[in-house]
Parts: C-alpha cells; structure tokens; sequence
C-alpha cells in the first residue's frame, strides 16, 4: 500500500533532503475587484492529480527534482501586517536553511513578505515582475498595504533601478510616469527579457509571477483580468529564461482565483507552468 500525499504533485522528499520548498500563502484581503485567490494553493494539489509529472518541453520529470510541500500558513485574514511578517519569517526560514522557496499565492501583496526576506539575505537583490499591472500605487483608496502596491512597497527597500517589469498593460496615468524614473517598465510583453537577463550578470533575482500577465482567454480565472494579455507558451518560453539564464533565489506565483473560473482551465494553466518552474529550477 502506499501512503496518501496531498502535497502539490504528490511530491514527498523530506525537507531535509529537499533543495526546493514550495509554501501556499491563501491571503486576499486586499483583492480590488474579485476575491478568490485564497483558494489557489488548495485547489492546485487537489488539481495537480490531472496533470502528467513528465515535461516534454524540458524532457524531465518532477521525480527527478527535490521538492518539499510545506503546505499553507494559516494566515490572520484581515491583518495584512501580521500575514507579511509570517511570510516574511517563514521565507526567512528557508533561505537560512540553504533552500529555494517557492511561494504560491494568494494575491499578489503577498509577495511582499518573501522579497523582503530575500532582501535580507540579498541585499543586492534584484526584482523581475511579471503582470498587467504596475502595482506600483503609492496606496489604493487609502491603504498602503495592497496587492495594487506591493511592487511600490519593494521599491522602498530595493531602490531605483533594480526592479524590472514585463506584460504592464494596466495602472493609472501616474504609475506609468512615476515608472520611468524609478523601474525599467516594459509594457505589453516580454520585448528586452533576454537583454536584461543578460545584463544582470551574477546579481541574486527574485522573480514574482502574477498569473493575470496571461491573456483572460487563456486565463480566466483571477481578479482583475485584463485583456491584451500573453501567450501561454510565451509565457513559459519567459519563464524559462529567467530561471535558466539568471541568480534566481526565490520565486512566487499568485493571483490565481479558482472561482473565477469555474471551468477549472486556469488552474491547470497555473499548475503547468508551477511544474515547469519546478524543473526549471532544479535542473
Ligand atoms: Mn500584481
Ligand atoms: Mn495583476
């Protein structure tokens, strides 16, 4: 007989053993438009059990990799400064002990946690963000602390320069002139990635993937979808040259919204690409 494993893709190496520790962080309390992301971390190891462990595109297999499942922190839903801080000392956690983690959100505040502990460890740490939206709003009707700032609120920290943006099709006219003396913006798609993967040389990335960069055709099922989107092979083909081509110490990806879509399609777009991503780093 063989035990039951609700990990994400049923992968079981122990955390001492493992290179790769993947943690869900079902936040939303700070979602503009629909709520739902703090489904996705659950509804994706139930979902994974669809999807093949073998990855033609790569020719590996999720048994070849190291990954544990850490599962979900039981965050303070309502506290975003409470949930940042568990998420932060988690991150922190893993970093410390040699590891890679990979956090599933949750929206996309919760990112902010992990870069920051990234950041102490990486104080060179530099930021690749992929997503429709600049989430670069210095507040969102008054607060702060909000999926719609989060990238403004690393700015604090990481500085100008070192955050660098791809698919933006969306944000306020004063994001986008606040930008350009701030971050390298690239709006629409991921026109320059090779360049600035190139240009980074050694420097430790970050790299946070909200799902909605991804047309709403393709991938439905988050917040605020905006059309004009990506591709999912381009997508991946992106993914795979951030990971592949760069210092890559953490990663994050978020904002899918399981019942947005009642289909079920986008999370199992957003499960591809986390098997991808798990080969990708690992080999
Ligand atoms: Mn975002
Ligand atoms: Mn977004």
């Amino acid at each position: 007989m063989q035990q039951q494993l609700d990990t994400m893709f049923g992968l079981n190496t122990p955390y001492s053993a493992a290179r790769t520790v993947i943690f869900g962080a079902p936040f939303d309390s700070t979602t503009s438009f629909r709520p739902g992301t703090r489904f996705a971390p659950r509804t994706m190891r139930g979902e994974a059990y669809g999807l093949e462990n073998y990855s033609p595109y790569q020719d590996a297999d999720l048994s070849d990799t190291a990954v544990f499942d850490a599962g979900d922190l039981e965050l303070p839903m309502g506290d975003s400064r409470l949930t940042l801080d568990m998420i932060e000392r988690q991150t922190t956690e893993i970093l410390t002990d040699g590891k890679f983690p990979l956090l599933i959100g949750g929206e996309h505040l919760v990112s902010l946690g992990a870069i920051r502990a990234a950041y102490k460890k990486y104080p060179n740490l530099r930021l690749i963000h992929f997503d429709a939206h600049t989430d670069l709003r210095d507040e969102y009707l008054g607060v702060t602390l909000s999926h719609a700032s989060v990238i403004r609120r690393a700015w604090e920290f990481l500085g100008d320069g070192k955050i660098f943006q791809f698919g933006i099709r969306s944000g306020d006219r004063d994001e986008f002139i606040w930008a350009k003396n701030h971050t390298h913006l690239h709006k629409f798609d991921f026109v320059g990635l090779a360049e600035t993967v190139a240009n980074l040389g050694g420097y430790p990335v970050y790299f946070t993937v909200d799902l909605d960069v991804l047309d709403p055709a393709v991938f439905p099922g988050t917040g605020t979808p905006e059309a004009g989107g990506t591709d999912f092979m381009t997508l991946l083909n992106a993914i795979f040259t951030v990971i592949k081509n760069t210092n890559i110490v953490a990663m994050d990806m978020v904002e899918l919204c399981p019942p947005c879509d009642h289909s079920g399609a986008s999370t199992a777009v957003a499960l591809k690409l986390l098997r991808e991503a798990i080969i990708a780093i690992e080999m």
